[in-house]
């Protein structure tokens, strides 16, 4: 069994209550071989309730976002598994995504769509949020000069990303941080990404996740999730991941 089908093997086991697994992850000492594996090939519950979130998400919102889009990218990756026969028992799921040129635009759309949700789920939690400290702040200021600053450019992305996709702060594969956005449900982990590395921030600007609320405004959602982003979480990636 290969490293990452175990480690893979030993978050299901522990994943029962949400979110609470993550702690017990092995720490990881090559994010190209062994990234920091938060997902599996099905739905996690949602580590809180549809309201939490609010006022800057609402229950409806995340109820039919987490229900209906996410639990349908879940049930198209697992016929796309079986069509193209891939055996879920043995490859990581992240080990699919970084090779999802090979399989079909069906695959790489429900297998970005499954990870991506997965990862914004985690990645919120309610309101008010704290900013980043230690390593990760001292690498944001780094490189995009100031917290502000980050804000600034990562919600240029996701304004500016034309039609359906995602915002990142990504820990590039040759090292250091950088914002980028991908169409779809595509990602940075993925072989077809423009821009490759492992994502610490991932924003969902498809209108299914705001609409409800915000209508046509989607800088309005952008700026009012900052409250909701769990630094905590977005620290313990990048420190495994940097490890
Ligand atoms: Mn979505």
């Amino acid at each position: 069994m290969s490293n990452s089908t175990q480690n893979r093997r030993q978050f299901i086991k522990t994943s029962g209550k949400a979110g609470m697994a993550i702690a017990a992850m092995p720490i990881f000492s090559n994010i190209a071989t062994n990234s920091f594996d938060i997902t599996a090939y099905q739905q996690h519950p949602l580590p809180y309730a549809y309201n939490a979130l609010e006022p800057f998400i609402d229950a409806m919102t995340m109820e039919i976002h987490y229900t209906k889009h996410a639990a349908t990218y879940a049930t198209n990756l697992k016929d796309a598994c079986v069509a193209e026969k891939v055996d879920t028992t043995q490859l990581a799921f992240t080990d699919l995504i970084k090779n999802i040129s090979r399989y079909s635009p069906k695959m790489r759309n429900n297998a970005g769509g499954h990870y991506n949700h997965e990862l914004f789920w985690q990645l919120m939690k309610p309101a008010p949020a704290t900013a980043p400290s230690g390593t990760l702040a001292d690498a944001i200021t780094k490189t995009f000069g100031s917290f502000d600053a980050f804000k600034t450019a990562f919600g240029d992305a996701a304004k500016t990303r034309f039609g359906s996709g995602w915002a990142w702060l990504v820990l590039k594969k040759e090292g250091g941080l950088a914002i980028c956005s991908t169409p779809n449900q595509d990602n940075p982990l993925m072989d077809i990404a423009e821009v490759k590395g492992f994502p610490l921030v991932g924003l969902d600007v498809w209108e299914h996740a705001y609409y409800l609320k915000y209508q046509n405004k989607r800088p309005d959602y952008i700026t009012n999730w900052w409250n909701l982003v769990n630094w905590e979480f977005v620290q313990k990636r990048f420190d495994e991941a940097t490890h």
